[in-house]
């Protein structure tokens, strides 16, 4: 009786993938396989588009591109005009930043482009669609604490101490969300106040900054955190 073939062993399966891999990556960068933007890794990224799987990639790749940031910003609502970059010494300062003077933001701040377009990404996929759903409603403005302040990390003393993504504008603190209707949800008040429509809503507005933040702290992550939402683009990926 005939005997099927064995499989082909890792030894060859590898390299068929890797070079499978390399065709369609050379064809979608050379334009003969085209891909809808959403799905294609090279086309910038779209703030309007619903996120997917790429969204935390094309998010990454904007903070080592000051212009494609810049670019992709404006095509956001977010009120805001860009600041040349400053170098305060100490670690502290900012690179490719930008002052938001949006009214829903208000009072204005300084944060770096990447994490501007996260926090108009965040506004528009999660904080309003959470907000909506409840409250029927949407929120109207966003309290914070300040993004910029050449700090260390809390509680984080003495040598070696490390420099906290505030001190390069890299963070903003949320303290709470004011509804159309003039109603408040607070971090420090309505956080513990399960189970409630408005504790509800704070984790939901969390877990939704963790898809477009790399640091997303709350009142689950430690006490330094009882009173607002700690949301960055630094290098650590936290979502508490
Ligand atoms: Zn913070």
């Amino acid at each position: 009786m005939r005997r099927f073939s064995p499989r082909p062993s890792g030894r060859i399966a590898i390299p068929l993938l890797l070079a499978a891999a390399l065709l369609i990556a050379w064809a979608l960068h050379s334009g003969r396989l085209v891909l809808p933007p959403a799905w294609n890794p090279w086309a910038p990224l779209d703030v309007a588009a619903p996120p997917n799987a790429l969204t935390r990639y094309k998010l990454q790749r904007l903070a080592d591109d000051p212009a494609l940031c810049h670019a992709v910003l404006r095509g956001t609502t977010l009120v805001h005009t860009p600041v040349p970059d400053h170098d305060a010494g100490g670690g502290c300062g900012w690179q490719s930043a930008v002052r938001v003077t949006d009214a829903r933001f208000a009072p204005a701040f300084t944060l770096t482009c990447s994490a501007a377009v996260a926090l108009a990404m965040w506004e528009r996929h999660a904080l309003q669609p959470a907000a909506l759903s409840h409250f029927a409603q949407p929120v109207a403005h966003v309290e914070h604490l300040g993004s910029y302040a050449c700090r260390n990390v809390r509680g984080d003393r003495g040598e070696g101490a490390q420099r906290s993504q505030h001190a390069l504008a890299n963070a903003l603190d949320v303290a709470g969300l004011h509804l159309r209707d003039g109603r408040r949800v607070r971090v420090l008040s309505d956080w513990p106040r399960e189970p409630s429509a408005e504790a509800s809503f704070l984790r939901e507005v969390r877990d939704g900054a963790c898809r477009f933040f790399n640091g997303t702290l709350s009142p689950h992550y430690n006490a330094a955190h009882r009173d607002h939402l700690h949301l960055d683009r630094g290098p650590y990926r936290m979502c508490r």
